[in-house]
């Protein structure tokens, strides 16, 4: 769409007499591209506030803004358009529901939990086969900013919409049925998943059944196929052009890459206005240091359109995204070498094949590099080929499925409740930090580490949540003052120097929390000692009760209920007995992740929620009540890969033994890396190309052997430790332990990579 800056004044009942073309409309200041023709909407959310980044963007040659009102340093400016209207993010859904109104063709909404952006990109890629000129929601661009961003990029000449629609509060779906109007609705599954906002799940259905309201087509269901299939029966198109298209992947990756380059790794449907989102996600990572590479496999396009203005257009965007270097693998686009930029370093080759054959890793060095291509395409090679060696074992870290975790896990919670986030012991071994600031953003009342310096970390890299320190026995007071770390205290030593230590640096109401022993009998405070607590807590305002709490031995067993009951009993008289001793309110907590899947009536203030987030389940599945989604992965590649003749024998000690002609593989990734020895001999399998396969011999300290033989393996083939499709939890019942052990073992010099879907 383009519209003028006068006329999209008047949409929002505000003058202007500005005839400055708008083509791109921006509510993040790190994706601007065209200064010229942007429109920025100063967007204030929870976290930020776009006013702050007006000036930034005026200097960078932005001149029209939607504002609440122009920033004072913005006084005095008189070259740029300033539209101030009441709320800027109900200007930006005007402006949607406007262009919307400007067209008269078949516009697909679609709803759901899952498999939104799937059949989306289904549709969309069938459409194209049919030579149809669509617009689409970029990616998953569903928001209630995403959604009229989205609807901004019909034109005069599109024939068919399809736009997402994602809602995480009541009442978001009507403000986006309005802006979308769709005439088909969709709705995919459905699951208990994203309910944070509402009630109950029943709420949530109704809420996005509004989507569907006035649709004169309704399609649902939970087969992405089939729903994509019935889609392009209600436009009239035929199923048919479903054949050969493949599901997208929605995740972009970054991994380390050769000689200290990072790659972007994109599999998501590859046509132009993909490859855009895909640069601006690149542009977040560019360094001065790194040159910036893209290396681009032919476009999906509308059939019969002119490939030269695909190629014509990419061109323009590698141009303008500061792209040095662009490396085109494929025939159609290697057929248009004559579009692209003399000015940027351009190579062509015809298959990722000659690529594969001709490339040599040294020619990368200190690169940014995007690798983008049609998925099955054989991109992933590419990828693999210039990853960095050093990783070949790596821990996975989904912050979706952490964000869906914490999620299912608040809905059980009472509004008021607030939610303690375990991070301690490096976020369970998957990382604290990744997983701070996604819980930061995902708005945790406090994040919970076990040591000082755990909690020092997470402040030099920029939390600033309350954190609450478990174990602090530590002589380093100093960190935790001057870091804000608010420790536990379980005794009255303890709790005596902190009180002098806190007198000595003069601080007046430091927070801390009242550990109670209810029957762990690990550390705590007991009855007897309450008297004497309560009179140093009264002798001093150096420090104050922020909450007081105890720890549940039981809550996982099934048959220790009483138990449980006992120690929520002592909880209640001992906070009781705090309580009527200070003048001032505290908050109490004393649930864990299986606490408050147990005990809903015992939330108290807060829970404290830790292996649950991280997707494991401490109950045995018939006692767990919410579906969780596994978070962590670790896993290796295969670096050797040899057949051997029945009888041979493989690893230290000759320990394994083949009782048949077998495929023997060799994984960089052994007892040091926290695989533990005791899976080897056949104790443990792991997946490869979905198949389980058995370890082979002892496990050694680096590397250990596993039989493919079924498997139909190569060499660099992925081997899975445990993850998505091998359970974390066969693994701990392999060594019957827990599976906070198998997580918590992973060795820190296994690369951790954090990914969101
Ligand atoms: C680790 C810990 C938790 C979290 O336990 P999960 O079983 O992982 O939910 C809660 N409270 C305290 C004091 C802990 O040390």
């Amino acid at each position: 769409m383009k519209l003028t800056v006068d006329n999209i004044a008047r949409l929002l009942g505000v003058s202007s007499s500005s005839g400055r073309e708008i083509v791109t409309l921006l509510t993040d200041s790190r994706s601007l591209c065209e200064p010229e023709t942007t429109l920025f909407f100063a967007l204030r959310t929870s976290v930020n506030d776009g006013h702050r980044y007006v000036a930034d963007l005026y200097r960078r040659g932005v001149r029209a803004f939607v504002v609440e009102r122009v920033p004072d340093i913005m006084s005095g400016v008189d070259d740029a358009d300033f539209l101030v209207v009441a709320d800027p993010l109900e200007a930006l859904q005007t402006l949607g529901a406007y262009v919307r109104s400007t067209v008269d063709i078949p516009v697909v909404g679609i709803t759901g939990s899952r498999g939104k952006t799937i059949v989306k990109e289904l549709v969309y890629a069938a459409l194209l086969k049919a030579g149809r000129r669509v617009v689409r929601s970029p990616r998953s661009w569903n928001s209630q900013i995403g959604v009229p961003l989205s609807v901004w990029n019909l034109e005069f000449d599109t024939e068919i919409a399809i736009f997402e629609a994602g809602i995480d509060h009541p009442g978001q779906m009507q403000v986006l049925r309005d802006i979308i109007r769709p005439t088909i609705g969709v709705m995919t599954y459905i699951n208990g998943e994203h309910d944070a906002g509402f009630i109950d799940r029943e709420s949530k259905v109704e809420e996005k059944r509004r989507l569907l309201s006035g649709c004169g087509v309704v399609i649902e269901g939970d087969d992405n196929r089939r729903i994509a299939a019935d889609i392009l029966d209600a436009l009239g198109e035929s199923r048919d052009l479903l054949d050969g298209i493949d599901e997208v992947s929605t995740r972009l990756d970054v991994h380390d890459g050769v000689n200290d380059s990072l790659m972007i790794f994109d599999e998501f449907t590859a046509d132009a206005p993909s490859l855009l989102s895909a640069l601006d996600f690149m542009s977040r990572r560019k360094t001065a240091s790194r040159r910036n590479t893209v290396i681009l496999g032919d476009l999906l396009h509308r059939d019969g359109e002119d490939i030269r203005t695909v190629y014509r257009e990419v061109a323009a965007m590698l141009r303008l995204a500061g792209i040095d270097r662009l490396i085109a693998v494929g025939k159609e686009i290697s057929a248009c070498a004559d579009v692209f930029d003399p000015l940027i370093a351009v190579e062509f080759m015809d298959s990722v094949d000659r690529f594969l054959a001709e490339y040599d890793v040294s020619r990368f060095d200190r690169e940014l590099i995007l690798i983008k291509g049609k998925r099955g395409a054989g991109f992933d090679s590419i990828m693999r080929r210039l990853e960095s060696p050093r990783h070949q074992s790596i821990l996975e870290v989904n912050l979706d499925a952490v964000v869906d975790n914490f999620n299912s896990f608040r809905a059980l919670l009472k509004p008021q409740t607030g939610m303690v986030a375990m991070v301690k012991a490096s976020g369970y071994g998957t990382g604290a930090l990744e997983l701070a600031k996604t819980l930061q953003a995902q708005g945790a009342a406090y994040l919970a580490v076990a040591v000082i310096e755990e909690g020092v970390a997470l402040r030099r890299a920029g939390i600033t949540m309350p954190i609450m320190v478990l174990n602090p026995v530590s002589t380093n007071y100093q960190a935790l003052f001057s870091y804000n770390l608010e420790p536990a205290v379980f005794s009255l030593r303890e709790l005596r120097m902190l009180v002098n230590e806190a007198s000595r640096f003069g601080l007046e109401k430091y927070p801390v929390h009242i550990k109670f022993d209810t029957g762990m009998h690990r550390v705590g405070f007991i009855d007897d000692e309450i008297d004497s607590l309560v009179r140093l807590l009264k002798s001093t305002d150096t420090v104050k009760v922020a909450s007081a709490f105890s720890h549940l031995a039981t809550a996982d067993c099934l048959d220790e209920d009483a138990y449980t009951e006992s120690q929520f009993e002592a909880f209640d008289c001992m906070t009781g007995a705090l309580a009527s001793g200070l003048d001032y309110p505290f908050k109490r907590h004393i649930l864990n992740t299986a606490g408050i899947m147990r005990y809903p009536d015992r939330q108290y203030d807060m829970v404290r929620l830790g292996i649950g987030l991280y997707g494991i389940s401490p109950l045995p599945p018939e006692a767990t009540c919410i579906s969780l989604r596994t978070v962590a992965k670790l896993s290796s590649t295969i670096i050797s890969l040899k057949r051997w003749p029945a009888e041979t024998t493989v690893g230290y000690s000759r320990r394994g033994v083949l009782a048949r002609e077998s495929v023997i593989a060799t994984v960089p990734i052994g007892y040091a890396d926290g695989v533990d020895r005791h899976f080897g001999c056949g104790n443990a399998r792991f997946v490869v190309n979905g198949c389980l396969c058995p370890t082979v011999g002892n496990i050694c300290m680096d590397l250990c052997m596993i039989d493919v033989t079924d498997a139909g393996a190569s060499i660099g083939d992925r081997v899975e430790i445990f993850g998505p499709d091998a359970p974390i939890e066969s693994l701990a019942a392999t060594l019957g332990t827990i599976p906070y052990e198998i997580l918590t073992s992973v060795s820190p010099r296994i690369h951790r990579i954090y990914f969101r879907e």
